[in-house]
């Protein structure tokens, strides 16, 4: 039995249900949220300001398409045409006026909490909008100061059998729903005599899940993803924010900035090596890296892939299962488990704990950057190594070169229209 330091009461999982208790050891004690630098992080955000790997990775964003098959792709048009609605109704949400007047001086968090929960909505928090997150292309977008955070629950079932079919459904599924009822939350606010504007989960504005940690609903998993307390990284994300009179939420150590250190189920069962064991200081901020240029080619290949997802302890029981069973063994529920660990790549079979895939090298070799940038990369190797000749020969390859460019930049944002963050 180990020595609680402390025990953080949470709501219960729907709405009724009664509270749930958290055990956290006084060996897993760091801070509440995550450990940062202040200093640090305005210094990134000034200098090297975030933008949406939907506007920087475009080259690979379109290249991930040539590897999906005829289902995938059709999966991914239909979810497309059901949801460009829901993300267009977003973008001017901002705009509209409150349908209501505001009661002076009234505030309105609890009412504002409520109704999310009840429309679905597993965690509601509300901490600033905070700039620092924010992508270039929408800061000026954002309107109001305040963030509702809000977390979904992906189904639980289909979710274990990732990377499948199944499990895909209900990721694109739940995108889609709560988008619709994160449209219905923000008419509620504006029936409350309020602005409120919609950050649609497939048309991210800003980095979440520092928001999220920050209105104590989870901390950073060392899978990249928020841990949310009933469901872990099974949650997806999105924001509203508003001019509304709102109370604040405060971080909170669940523990988890420690645990995934202990853990690291996520790490051992990447199949991609993609994630880090070590936690590194990152614009300012002390947590585990993703490799990005490992974990994409994996991802397009084996349906989303989402084993991080899948293989955290915290998303199959629960961070109050996980947590009791710490303390009572001061050891992680399910890890060396199959029923845990486990899964299957269509093409390569079964890998059970201790086990891992290998790839052939060429499977990484994906376009970084953006697609006008990788052309340009292109026509220098071309002009270096003498394969664009004086005359009309020439000025066909730079004429063609032009042409590419032209007509990549010309459909930019018909593609960020049509596919987003999801692009
Ligand atoms: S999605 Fe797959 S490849 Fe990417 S980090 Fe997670 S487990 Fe690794
Ligand atoms: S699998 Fe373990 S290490 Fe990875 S995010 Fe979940 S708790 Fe943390």
């Amino acid at each position: 039995m180990l020595k609680i330091g402390h025990t953080v009461t949470h709501h219960g999982k729907r709405v009724g249900d009664p509270s749930i208790t958290i055990p956290v050891v006084e060996e897993l004690e760091t801070v509440p949220g995550i450990p940062l630098h202040e200093g640090d992080v305005d210094y990134y955000s000034r200098e090297y300001p975030l933008e949406s790997q939907a506007v920087t990775e475009t080259a690979s964003r379109e290249w991930v398409w040539t590897l999906y098959d005829k289902e995938t792709i059709e999966d991914r048009r239909t979810h497309d045409r059901l949801n460009r609605p829901i993300v267009a109704a977003s973008r001017n949400t901002g705009d509209i006026e409150p349908t209501a007047e505001p009661v002076p001086g009234k505030d309105i968090t609890q009412e504002v909490k409520q109704k999310a929960r009840e429309l679905g909505f597993g965690e509601v928090g509300i901490t600033r909008f905070d700039m620092r997150y924010a992508y270039q292309l929408k800061k000026s977008w954002v309107k109001f100061p305040h963030a509702i955070c809000l977390a979904y629950e992906q189904d639980y079932e289909p979710t274990q059998s990732a990377p499948s079919r199944e499990a895909e459904g209900p990721h694109f599924g739940t995108y889609r729903i709560m988008g619709a009822v994160g449209l219905d939350l923000a008419d509620y606010i504006r029936s409350l005599g309020y602005h409120a504007q919609v950050h649609s989960p497939n048309d991210n504005s800003a980095a979440y899940i520092p928001m999220f940690v920050e209105a104590g609903l989870g901390q950073l998993g060392a899978n990249g993803q928020l841990l949310s307390p009933h469901f872990g990284s099974r949650a997806r994300l999105m924001i509203i924010t508003t001019d509304a009179p709102v109370k604040y939420d405060a971080p909170i150590d669940y523990g988890i900035h420690k645990f995934c250190q202990v853990c690291q189920v996520c790490v051992q069962r990447c199949p991609a090596r993609a994630l880090m064991k070590e936690k590194i200081w990152y614009r300012g901020v002390e947590k585990n890296k993703l490799i990005y240029k490992r974990c994409r080619p994996v991802m397009a290949r084996y349906l989303g892939c989402g084993i991080c997802m899948k293989v955290c302890p915290i998303q199959k029981f629960g961070m109050k299962a996980v947590m009791e069973h710490y303390v009572e063994t001061g050891e992680v529920l399910g890890k060396g488990t199959h029923n845990l660990e486990g899964y299957t790549l269509e093409d390569k079979g079964y890998f059970g704990p201790g086990e891992l895939p290998t790839f052939d090298p060429e499977v990484f070799d994906m376009p970084h950057g953006r697609v006008e940038d990788v052309l340009f990369e292109d026509l220098k190797e071309k002009l270096m190594t003498n394969q664009v000749p004086e005359g009309s020969e020439g000025d066909h390859v730079l004429r063609e070169f032009a042409h590419k460019v032209k007509e990549y930049i010309s459909t930019h944002d018909e593609r960020w229209e049509k596919y987003g963050e999801e692009a």
